[in-house]
C-alpha cells in the first residue's frame, strides 16, 4: 500500500471516531461508552497495521480461518488488543474460536453454547460472549429468534456461560431503528448492558438507540472486493 492509501485508512478512521463521539454527545451519552470495532475482514496486515499504529485496539473478523491466518502475527506483543468474532460459528470451530478471540458475538444456538462451555472449561480461558439475535426473523440469517432469546439466555446461564452482550444485524431492506430498539428491550429485561449494533451505514442511529459497540468496516477500510 502507498503512503497515501495508509493515510486515507487512518484519516477515515479519525473521521469515524469523530462521528461516533458526536453521535454519543448528541444522545447525551459519554463518547467513551461507545467502542468502535474496526471490521477488518478481507483486509490484510498492510491495511490493519497502520490503524494499530494509530491506536485502534478492537477489531472484528467474520471467519475463524481468516482470523487464524492473520491475527496471531499482527497481535504479537500488543497486550491490550481485543479481537471480536462477528460471523457465524460452527461447533467444530469452537476450540479455535476460544483460542483466537477475546469476544465471540455470535452465540446463537444450544449446540454452540454447549461446545463453547466445554472448550472454555478445557482451555481455562474464557472469551466474553454475546448472543446474536435475528431481530428480523430472516430465514437465511444467523441468530436466535427474538421470542426465543430469553429462554436461550437462561440456557446459556445454566451451562455456566456468562453472556455480556447482545448483537444484531438488521435486514438490509428495512429501517434499522425498530431492530435496534428491539435488541435494547431484550437486553434490558435480561439485565445485559452491552449492545453490539450499527455498521457503516447506520452506526449513528445505533448509538442514539444505545449501542455500546458499533461494527464499522467499509467506512474505514474502503469497499470490500469480496465479503
Ligand atoms: C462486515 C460486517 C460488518 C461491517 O459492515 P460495514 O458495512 O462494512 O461497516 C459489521 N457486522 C458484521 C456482522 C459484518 O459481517
Amino acid at each position: 500500500m502507498t503512503d497515501d492509501a495508509k493515510l486515507s485508512v487512518v484519516s477515515r478512521w479519525n473521521e469515524i471516531r469523530a462521528r461516533i463521539a458526536r453521535a454519543a454527545r448528541d444522545a447525551n451519552r459519554d463518547p467513551a461508552a461507545v467502542t468502535l470495532v474496526a471490521v477488518s475482514k478481507t483486509y490484510g496486515a498492510e491495511d490493519i497495521a497502520p490503524l494499530m499504529a494509530a491506536g485502534q485496539r478492537v477489531f472484528g473478523e467474520n471467519r475463524v480461518q481468516e482470523a487464524k491466518a492473520k491475527w496471531p502475527a499482527l497481535r504479537a506483543g500488543v497486550a491490550d488488543l481485543s479481537l471480536h468474532l462477528i460471523g457465524p460459528l460452527q461447533s467444530n470451530k469452537a476450540r479455535e474460536a476460544v483460542e483466537l478471540f477475546d469476544v465471540i458475538e455470535t452465540v446463537d444456538r444450544p449446540r454452540i453454547a454447549e461446545a463453547l462451555a466445554e472448550e472454555i472449561g478445557r482451555a481455562g480461558k474464557a472469551p466474553r460472549l454475546y448472543v446474536q439475535v435475528n431481530t428480523g426473523a430472516e430465514d437465511q440469517k444467523a441468530g436466535v429468534l427474538p421470542q426465543e432469546a430469553d429462554a436461550f439466555l437462561a440456557r446459556c446461564r445454566s451451562l455456566g456461560l456468562t453472556i455480556d452482550g447482545l448483537m444484531c444485524i438488521p435486514p438490509v431492506d428495512e429501517q434499522a431503528s425498530p431492530h435496534f430498539a428491539l435488541l435494547g428491550m431484550i437486553a434490558e429485561r435480561n439485565g445485559i448492558g452491552t449492545l453490539s449494533m450499527g455498521m457503516s451505514a447506520d452506526f449513528e442511529l445505533a448509538i442514539q438507540l444505545g449501542a455500546t459497540h458499533v461494527r464499522v468496516g467499509s467506512a474505514i477500510f474502503g469497499a470490500r472486493q469480496n465479503a
